[in-house]
Protein backbone atom coordinates (compact mmCIF):
# COMPACT_ATOMS: atom_id res chain seq x y z
CA UNK A 1 0.00 0.00 0.00
CA UNK A 2 1.68 3.17 -0.72
CA UNK A 3 2.42 5.74 1.99
CA UNK A 4 0.47 7.91 -0.07
CA UNK A 5 -2.77 5.83 0.27
CA UNK A 6 -4.13 9.18 2.35
CA UNK A 7 -3.39 11.63 -0.30
CA UNK A 8 -6.35 13.93 -1.76
CA UNK A 9 -7.66 13.14 -5.12
CA UNK A 10 -6.09 14.56 -7.70
CA UNK A 11 -2.72 15.66 -5.52
CA UNK A 12 0.77 14.75 -7.57
CA UNK A 13 3.97 13.19 -6.13
CA UNK A 14 7.23 14.05 -8.22
CA UNK A 15 10.34 11.36 -8.47
CA UNK A 16 11.64 12.92 -5.01
CA UNK A 17 8.44 11.67 -3.66
CA UNK A 18 7.61 15.04 -2.51
CA UNK A 19 3.65 15.76 -2.85
CA UNK A 20 1.91 19.00 -4.57
CA UNK A 21 -1.92 18.49 -2.90
CA UNK A 22 -4.45 18.71 -4.98
CA UNK A 23 -6.91 22.15 -5.49
CA UNK A 24 -9.74 21.63 -3.67
CA UNK A 25 -12.67 20.79 -5.31
CA UNK A 26 -14.69 23.34 -4.25
CA UNK A 27 -14.88 26.65 -5.86
CA UNK A 28 -11.71 28.26 -4.51
CA UNK A 29 -13.49 31.72 -4.90
CA UNK A 30 -14.21 33.84 -1.56
CA UNK A 31 -17.75 33.61 -1.10
CA UNK A 32 -18.01 37.54 -1.56
CA UNK A 33 -17.35 36.95 -4.93
CA UNK A 34 -19.42 33.80 -6.23
CA UNK A 35 -22.95 35.67 -6.55
CA UNK A 36 -21.14 37.86 -9.26
CA UNK A 37 -20.50 35.21 -12.38
CA UNK A 38 -19.12 36.66 -15.25
CA UNK A 39 -20.18 40.05 -16.77
CA UNK A 40 -23.12 40.55 -18.39
CA UNK A 41 -21.14 42.47 -21.23
CA UNK A 42 -18.87 39.55 -21.18
CA UNK A 43 -21.23 37.52 -22.03
CA UNK A 44 -23.63 38.88 -24.52
CA UNK A 45 -20.51 40.25 -26.65
CA UNK A 46 -19.45 36.43 -26.82
CA UNK A 47 -22.99 35.81 -28.02
CA UNK A 48 -22.64 38.46 -30.36
CA UNK A 49 -19.38 36.90 -31.75
CA UNK A 50 -20.77 33.22 -32.03
CA UNK A 51 -24.26 33.69 -33.80
CA UNK A 52 -22.44 36.51 -35.78
CA UNK A 53 -25.28 38.55 -34.54
CA UNK A 54 -25.07 42.56 -34.76
CA UNK A 55 -23.73 43.96 -31.10
CA UNK A 56 -25.91 46.10 -29.82
CA UNK A 57 -25.26 44.63 -26.26
CA UNK A 58 -21.93 46.26 -24.70
CA UNK A 59 -21.34 49.64 -25.20
CA UNK A 60 -18.16 50.49 -27.52
CA UNK A 61 -18.28 53.15 -30.53
CA UNK A 62 -17.47 50.93 -33.61
CA UNK A 63 -15.49 54.11 -35.29
CA UNK A 64 -11.98 55.64 -33.60
CA UNK A 65 -12.10 58.99 -31.65
CA UNK A 66 -10.89 62.11 -33.11
CA UNK A 67 -7.63 61.92 -35.02
CA UNK A 68 -5.65 64.58 -33.17
CA UNK A 69 -5.80 62.23 -29.79
CA UNK A 70 -4.72 59.08 -32.10
CA UNK A 71 -1.63 60.77 -33.70
CA UNK A 72 -0.79 62.37 -30.64
CA UNK A 73 -0.61 58.49 -28.99
CA UNK A 74 1.43 57.55 -31.83
CA UNK A 75 3.59 60.25 -31.60
CA UNK A 76 3.79 59.62 -27.48
CA UNK A 77 4.38 55.95 -28.48
CA UNK A 78 7.62 56.76 -30.97
CA UNK A 79 8.76 59.27 -28.69
CA UNK A 80 9.49 56.70 -26.42
CA UNK A 81 6.18 57.85 -23.36
CA UNK A 82 6.42 53.74 -22.52
CA UNK A 83 7.65 53.66 -19.54
CA UNK A 84 5.76 53.90 -15.97
CA UNK A 85 4.66 57.25 -15.53
CA UNK A 86 4.51 59.01 -12.09
CA UNK A 87 1.72 57.65 -9.99
CA UNK A 88 -0.98 60.20 -10.36
CA UNK A 89 -0.64 60.68 -13.53
CA UNK A 90 1.34 62.61 -15.88
CA UNK A 91 1.55 66.65 -14.83
CA UNK A 92 -0.24 67.38 -18.69
CA UNK A 93 -3.03 65.31 -18.92
CA UNK A 94 -4.09 66.13 -14.87
CA UNK A 95 -3.59 69.67 -15.78
CA UNK A 96 -5.75 68.98 -19.09
CA UNK A 97 -8.45 67.26 -16.31
CA UNK A 98 -8.54 70.17 -14.32
CA UNK A 99 -8.45 72.49 -16.90
CA UNK A 100 -11.84 70.55 -18.84
CA UNK A 101 -13.89 70.68 -15.86
CA UNK A 102 -13.31 74.49 -15.34
CA UNK A 103 -14.44 75.06 -18.81
CA UNK A 104 -17.35 72.46 -18.84
CA UNK A 105 -18.55 72.57 -15.32
CA UNK A 106 -17.13 75.61 -13.66
CA UNK A 107 -15.34 73.48 -10.91
CA UNK A 108 -11.91 74.13 -9.64
CA UNK A 109 -9.41 71.38 -9.17
CA UNK A 110 -5.42 71.67 -8.18
CA UNK A 111 -3.87 69.45 -10.98
CA UNK A 112 -0.98 68.79 -8.12
CA UNK A 113 -2.74 66.96 -5.29
CA UNK A 114 -6.71 66.86 -6.10
CA UNK A 115 -6.71 64.89 -9.61
CA UNK A 116 -5.37 61.52 -10.21
CA UNK A 117 -5.46 59.66 -13.50
CA UNK A 118 -6.55 55.97 -13.36
CA UNK A 119 -7.00 53.02 -15.48
CA UNK A 120 -10.80 53.96 -16.35
CA UNK A 121 -13.36 54.86 -14.78
CA UNK A 122 -13.58 51.11 -13.35
CA UNK A 123 -10.27 51.71 -11.19
CA UNK A 124 -11.35 54.76 -9.88
CA UNK A 125 -15.02 53.54 -8.64
CA UNK A 126 -12.74 50.79 -6.99
CA UNK A 127 -10.15 52.69 -5.66
CA UNK A 128 -12.83 54.94 -4.10
CA UNK A 129 -14.68 52.26 -2.56
CA UNK A 130 -12.00 50.17 -0.96
CA UNK A 131 -10.70 53.55 0.23
CA UNK A 132 -13.22 54.41 1.77
CA UNK A 133 -15.70 51.91 3.61
CA UNK A 134 -15.10 49.76 6.28
CA UNK A 135 -16.18 46.24 6.40
CA UNK A 136 -20.53 46.84 7.15
CA UNK A 137 -20.26 50.51 6.00
CA UNK A 138 -23.25 51.16 3.61
CA UNK A 139 -23.33 52.38 -0.29
CA UNK A 140 -26.51 54.02 -1.46
CA UNK A 141 -26.90 53.73 -4.71
CA UNK A 142 -29.64 53.50 -7.46
CA UNK A 143 -30.62 50.13 -9.35
CA UNK A 144 -30.21 49.41 -11.97
CA UNK A 145 -26.45 50.28 -11.32
CA UNK A 146 -23.91 49.36 -13.35
CA UNK A 147 -22.35 46.05 -12.58
CA UNK A 148 -18.74 46.88 -11.10
CA UNK A 149 -20.95 48.83 -8.33
CA UNK A 150 -21.86 45.86 -6.32
CA UNK A 151 -18.87 43.56 -7.09
CA UNK A 152 -16.34 46.51 -5.53
CA UNK A 153 -18.71 46.99 -2.80
CA UNK A 154 -19.06 43.12 -2.21
CA UNK A 155 -14.57 43.23 -2.13
CA UNK A 156 -14.91 46.29 0.22
CA UNK A 157 -16.90 43.90 2.43
CA UNK A 158 -19.24 46.71 2.85
CA UNK A 159 -23.12 46.77 2.19
CA UNK A 160 -25.12 48.38 -1.34
CA UNK A 161 -28.49 50.03 -0.16
CA UNK A 162 -29.94 50.11 -3.74
CA UNK A 163 -33.12 52.68 -4.44
CA UNK A 164 -34.98 51.57 -7.35
CA UNK A 165 -35.20 54.02 -10.69
CA UNK A 166 -38.50 52.82 -12.52
CA UNK A 167 -40.38 54.56 -15.32
CA UNK A 168 -43.40 56.82 -14.99
CA UNK A 169 -46.32 56.49 -17.17
CA UNK A 170 -44.43 58.38 -20.08
CA UNK A 171 -41.46 56.27 -19.69
CA UNK A 172 -39.22 58.69 -17.57
CA UNK A 173 -37.35 57.33 -14.64
CA UNK A 174 -37.66 58.25 -11.37
CA UNK A 175 -37.00 57.48 -7.65
CA UNK A 176 -39.33 57.54 -4.69
CA UNK A 177 -37.79 60.29 -2.37
CA UNK A 178 -38.57 58.42 0.68
CA UNK A 179 -36.91 55.45 -0.73
CA UNK A 180 -33.93 57.37 -0.92
CA UNK A 181 -34.81 59.19 2.18
CA UNK A 182 -34.72 55.33 3.86
CA UNK A 183 -31.66 54.21 2.52
CA UNK A 184 -29.47 56.20 4.29
CA UNK A 185 -28.39 55.08 7.84
CA UNK A 186 -25.38 56.21 10.47
CA UNK A 187 -23.32 53.18 8.68
CA UNK A 188 -23.96 55.20 5.09
CA UNK A 189 -20.19 56.06 3.95
CA UNK A 190 -20.95 56.44 0.23
CA UNK A 191 -23.23 58.02 -2.24
CA UNK A 192 -22.34 56.32 -5.59
CA UNK A 193 -24.16 58.39 -8.19
CA UNK A 194 -24.00 57.93 -11.74
CA UNK A 195 -25.54 60.64 -14.08
CA UNK A 196 -26.05 60.25 -17.09
CA UNK A 197 -27.31 57.00 -16.04
CA UNK A 198 -26.29 53.38 -17.64
CA UNK A 199 -28.51 51.34 -18.56
CA UNK A 200 -31.24 54.10 -18.31
CA UNK A 201 -30.25 56.98 -20.12
CA UNK A 202 -31.39 58.88 -17.40
CA UNK A 203 -30.28 62.56 -16.31
CA UNK A 204 -30.60 63.30 -12.58
CA UNK A 205 -32.41 66.74 -12.65
CA UNK A 206 -31.21 69.43 -9.73
CA UNK A 207 -34.34 69.24 -7.28
CA UNK A 208 -33.34 65.24 -7.20
CA UNK A 209 -29.39 66.25 -6.71
CA UNK A 210 -30.64 68.52 -4.32
CA UNK A 211 -32.20 65.74 -2.03
CA UNK A 212 -28.92 63.64 -2.69
CA UNK A 213 -26.39 66.72 -1.99
CA UNK A 214 -28.83 67.26 1.20
CA UNK A 215 -28.83 63.58 2.41
CA UNK A 216 -25.16 63.38 1.77
CA UNK A 217 -24.65 66.25 4.63
CA UNK A 218 -27.16 65.11 7.15
CA UNK A 219 -25.54 61.87 7.33
CA UNK A 220 -21.97 63.02 6.90
CA UNK A 221 -21.61 60.63 3.14
CA UNK A 222 -18.83 61.02 1.05
CA UNK A 223 -20.89 61.66 -2.66
CA UNK A 224 -18.78 59.21 -5.43
CA UNK A 225 -19.77 60.49 -8.61
CA UNK A 226 -19.87 58.31 -11.99
CA UNK A 227 -19.90 60.94 -15.11
CA UNK A 228 -18.72 59.18 -17.67
CA UNK A 229 -21.55 60.59 -20.29
CA UNK A 230 -20.94 64.19 -18.94
CA UNK A 231 -20.99 65.02 -22.78
CA UNK A 232 -23.78 62.93 -23.99
CA UNK A 233 -26.88 64.53 -22.32
CA UNK A 234 -29.19 65.49 -25.68
CA UNK A 235 -31.37 68.22 -26.99
CA UNK A 236 -34.70 67.60 -25.68
CA UNK A 237 -33.61 66.42 -21.88
CA UNK A 238 -35.59 68.36 -19.23
CA UNK A 239 -32.30 69.41 -18.16
CA UNK A 240 -28.69 70.34 -18.50
CA UNK A 241 -26.22 67.63 -17.02
CA UNK A 242 -24.92 68.94 -13.17
CA UNK A 243 -22.32 67.31 -11.88
CA UNK A 244 -23.23 66.71 -7.94
CA UNK A 245 -20.04 68.52 -6.95
CA UNK A 246 -21.36 72.55 -7.99
CA UNK A 247 -24.10 72.05 -5.86
CA UNK A 248 -23.71 74.50 -2.49
CA UNK A 249 -21.15 72.58 0.15
CA UNK A 250 -20.85 69.59 -1.84
CA UNK A 251 -17.40 70.22 -3.68
CA UNK A 252 -15.45 69.09 -0.24
CA UNK A 253 -17.82 65.57 -0.30
CA UNK A 254 -17.31 64.58 -3.47
CA UNK A 255 -15.15 62.16 -5.65
CA UNK A 256 -16.21 63.30 -9.30
CA UNK A 257 -15.08 60.67 -11.63
CA UNK A 258 -14.78 60.63 -15.65
CA UNK A 259 -13.08 58.97 -18.69
CA UNK A 260 -11.68 59.29 -22.28
CA UNK A 261 -13.51 55.95 -22.98
CA UNK A 262 -16.81 56.88 -23.68
CA UNK A 263 -16.35 61.40 -24.55
CA UNK A 264 -12.97 60.15 -27.17
CA UNK A 265 -14.58 56.36 -28.07
CA UNK A 266 -11.63 54.85 -26.87
CA UNK A 267 -13.07 52.32 -24.56
CA UNK A 268 -10.21 50.11 -24.45
CA UNK A 269 -7.85 52.79 -23.49
CA UNK A 270 -8.62 52.69 -20.04
CA UNK A 271 -7.77 56.45 -19.03
CA UNK A 272 -9.84 57.84 -16.42
CA UNK A 273 -9.60 60.08 -13.51
CA UNK A 274 -11.07 61.28 -9.95
CA UNK A 275 -10.93 64.61 -8.89
CA UNK A 276 -11.81 66.00 -5.59
CA UNK A 277 -10.59 67.73 -2.11
CA UNK A 278 -6.93 66.31 -1.41
CA UNK A 279 -7.61 64.68 1.28
CA UNK A 280 -10.39 62.43 -0.33
CA UNK A 281 -7.89 61.76 -3.27
CA UNK A 282 -4.61 61.02 -1.37
CA UNK A 283 -6.46 58.16 0.15
CA UNK A 284 -7.85 56.81 -3.49
CA UNK A 285 -4.33 57.02 -4.45
CA UNK A 286 -2.79 55.17 -1.54
CA UNK A 287 -5.09 52.28 -2.61
CA UNK A 288 -4.86 53.22 -6.72
CA UNK A 289 -1.34 52.32 -6.21
CA UNK A 290 -1.76 48.88 -5.33
CA UNK A 291 -4.14 47.99 -7.73
CA UNK A 292 -2.47 48.73 -11.25
CA UNK A 293 -0.09 51.64 -9.74
CA UNK A 294 -0.31 53.03 -13.22
CA UNK A 295 -1.10 52.56 -17.02
CA UNK A 296 -1.62 53.60 -20.36
CA UNK A 297 1.61 55.30 -20.80
CA UNK A 298 1.58 56.57 -24.43
CA UNK A 299 -2.09 57.55 -23.94
CA UNK A 300 -2.11 59.73 -21.59
CA UNK A 301 -0.86 62.33 -23.45
CA UNK A 302 -3.21 62.28 -26.23
CA UNK A 303 -6.13 62.11 -24.07
CA UNK A 304 -5.00 65.49 -22.95
CA UNK A 305 -4.54 66.46 -26.14
CA UNK A 306 -8.56 65.34 -26.42
CA UNK A 307 -9.53 67.34 -23.71
CA UNK A 308 -8.20 70.46 -25.05
CA UNK A 309 -10.55 70.26 -28.40
CA UNK A 310 -12.59 72.84 -29.29
CA UNK A 311 -16.09 72.75 -28.55
CA UNK A 312 -17.25 71.52 -32.22
CA UNK A 313 -15.70 68.36 -31.59
CA UNK A 314 -18.15 68.02 -28.38
CA UNK A 315 -20.99 69.16 -30.41
CA UNK A 316 -20.69 67.12 -33.11
CA UNK A 317 -20.04 63.98 -31.03
CA UNK A 318 -23.80 64.92 -29.16
CA UNK A 319 -25.86 65.72 -31.93
CA UNK A 320 -24.88 62.59 -34.11
CA UNK A 321 -25.43 60.14 -30.72
CA UNK A 322 -28.45 62.02 -30.87
CA UNK A 323 -29.39 60.96 -34.57
CA UNK A 324 -28.53 57.47 -33.53
CA UNK A 325 -30.12 57.23 -30.70
CA UNK A 326 -33.29 58.27 -32.46
CA UNK A 327 -32.73 56.01 -35.57
CA UNK A 328 -32.63 52.99 -33.11
CA UNK A 329 -35.43 54.02 -30.73
CA UNK A 330 -37.85 54.37 -34.05
CA UNK A 331 -36.81 51.58 -35.19
CA UNK A 332 -37.98 49.57 -31.55
CA UNK A 333 -40.82 51.71 -31.54
CA UNK A 334 -41.69 50.25 -35.13
CA UNK A 335 -41.00 46.72 -34.02
CA UNK A 336 -43.37 46.63 -31.20
CA UNK A 337 -40.97 47.92 -28.01
CA UNK A 338 -41.89 50.32 -25.62
CA UNK A 339 -39.28 52.16 -25.90
CA UNK A 340 -38.46 54.55 -22.09
CA UNK A 341 -36.65 57.44 -24.19
CA UNK A 342 -33.10 58.09 -22.81
CA UNK A 343 -32.67 61.79 -21.90
CA UNK A 344 -28.67 60.72 -22.11
CA UNK A 345 -25.87 58.00 -22.78
CA UNK A 346 -25.26 55.58 -25.55
CA UNK A 347 -27.98 53.46 -24.43
CA UNK A 348 -31.92 53.21 -24.99
CA UNK A 349 -33.89 51.03 -22.23
CA UNK A 350 -37.19 49.13 -23.99
CA UNK A 351 -40.31 47.22 -22.31
CA UNK A 352 -40.46 43.34 -24.14
CA UNK A 353 -43.85 43.04 -22.62
CA UNK A 354 -45.75 44.19 -25.62
CA UNK A 355 -43.59 41.42 -27.81
CA UNK A 356 -45.04 38.95 -25.32
CA UNK A 357 -41.68 38.79 -23.42
CA UNK A 358 -41.51 38.31 -19.61
CA UNK A 359 -38.03 37.98 -19.35
CA UNK A 360 -35.43 39.82 -19.85
CA UNK A 361 -32.41 37.22 -19.54
CA UNK A 362 -34.58 34.67 -21.74
CA UNK A 363 -35.20 37.37 -24.51
CA UNK A 364 -31.89 38.58 -24.90
CA UNK A 365 -30.40 35.25 -25.07
CA UNK A 366 -32.89 34.40 -27.81
CA UNK A 367 -32.78 37.50 -29.44
CA UNK A 368 -29.50 36.51 -31.79
CA UNK A 369 -31.21 33.62 -33.14
CA UNK A 370 -35.22 34.87 -33.64
CA UNK A 371 -33.25 37.97 -35.24
CA UNK A 372 -29.60 38.07 -35.52
CA UNK A 373 -29.24 41.08 -32.47
CA UNK A 374 -27.79 40.88 -29.42
CA UNK A 375 -28.74 43.50 -26.62
CA UNK A 376 -28.57 43.17 -22.82
CA UNK A 377 -30.86 41.87 -19.83
CA UNK A 378 -31.38 44.99 -17.44
CA UNK A 379 -32.27 42.78 -14.82
CA UNK A 380 -29.03 41.73 -13.36
CA UNK A 381 -28.26 45.84 -12.84
CA UNK A 382 -31.55 44.80 -9.54
CA UNK A 383 -31.42 43.79 -6.46
CA UNK A 384 -34.92 43.68 -7.49
CA UNK A 385 -34.70 41.32 -10.77
CA UNK A 386 -38.52 42.17 -10.37
CA UNK A 387 -38.44 45.85 -11.51
CA UNK A 388 -36.06 45.37 -14.39
CA UNK A 389 -37.31 41.66 -15.35
CA UNK A 390 -39.10 42.68 -18.65
CA UNK A 391 -36.57 45.56 -19.53
CA UNK A 392 -33.77 45.36 -22.10
CA UNK A 393 -30.95 47.75 -23.03
CA UNK A 394 -29.58 48.39 -26.57
CA UNK A 395 -26.41 50.13 -27.39
CA UNK A 396 -26.72 52.82 -30.09
CA UNK A 397 -23.29 53.74 -30.39
CA UNK A 398 -22.68 52.24 -33.48
CA UNK A 399 -22.67 53.38 -37.50
CA UNK A 400 -25.34 54.87 -38.77
CA UNK A 401 -25.25 51.76 -41.62
CA UNK A 402 -24.96 49.49 -38.62
CA UNK A 403 -27.79 50.38 -36.66
CA UNK A 404 -29.95 50.73 -39.90
CA UNK A 405 -29.29 46.62 -40.29
CA UNK A 406 -29.99 46.34 -36.80
CA UNK A 407 -33.04 47.55 -36.80
CA UNK A 408 -34.08 45.93 -40.23
CA UNK A 409 -33.23 42.97 -38.52
CA UNK A 410 -35.40 43.95 -35.39
CA UNK A 411 -38.55 44.50 -37.70
CA UNK A 412 -38.44 40.54 -38.09
CA UNK A 413 -39.78 40.00 -34.74
N1 LIG B 1 -19.33 53.67 -15.34
C1 LIG B 1 -20.31 53.54 -16.23
C2 LIG B 1 -21.67 54.01 -15.88
C3 LIG B 1 -20.06 52.94 -17.46
O1 LIG B 1 -21.03 52.80 -18.34
C4 LIG B 1 -18.76 52.48 -17.74
C5 LIG B 1 -18.48 51.79 -19.03
N2 LIG B 1 -17.83 52.64 -19.84
C6 LIG B 1 -17.77 52.67 -16.79
C7 LIG B 1 -18.09 53.25 -15.59
C8 LIG B 1 -16.38 52.20 -17.01
O2 LIG B 1 -15.62 53.16 -17.65
P1 LIG B 1 -14.11 52.85 -18.10
O3 LIG B 1 -14.19 52.07 -19.35
O4 LIG B 1 -13.51 54.19 -18.26
O5 LIG B 1 -13.48 52.07 -17.00
N1 LIG C 1 -19.85 50.42 -20.07
C1 LIG C 1 -20.13 49.50 -21.10
C2 LIG C 1 -21.59 49.08 -21.03
O1 LIG C 1 -22.31 49.42 -20.13
C3 LIG C 1 -19.31 48.24 -21.08
C4 LIG C 1 -18.31 48.09 -20.03
C5 LIG C 1 -17.80 46.70 -19.87
O2 LIG C 1 -17.78 45.92 -20.82
N2 LIG C 1 -17.39 46.40 -18.69
O3 LIG C 1 -22.01 48.43 -21.94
Amino acid sequence: MSIYAEQPVGATTDENGVMTPAMPATDPLVDRMRPFGTTIFAEMSALAARTGAVNLGQGFPDTDGPPEMLDAAVAALRAGRNQYPPGPGIPELRGAVAAHQRRFWGVEYDPDGEVLITAGATEAIAAAILALCEPGDEVVCFEPYYDSYAACVALAHATRRPVTLRPDDNGRYGFDHEALRAAFSPRTRVVLLNSPHNPTGKVFGREELTLIAELCKEYNAVAVTDEVYEHLVYSDASGPHVPLATLPGMRARTLRISSAGKTFSCTGWKIGWISGPRPLVSAVLRVKQFLTFVNGAPFQPAVAVALGLSDEYYDTFRVELQAKRDLLSAGLVEAGFSVLPPEGTYFVTADITALGGRDGVEFCLALPERCGVVAVPTQVFYDDADAGRHIVRFAFCKRPEVLAEAVERIRRL
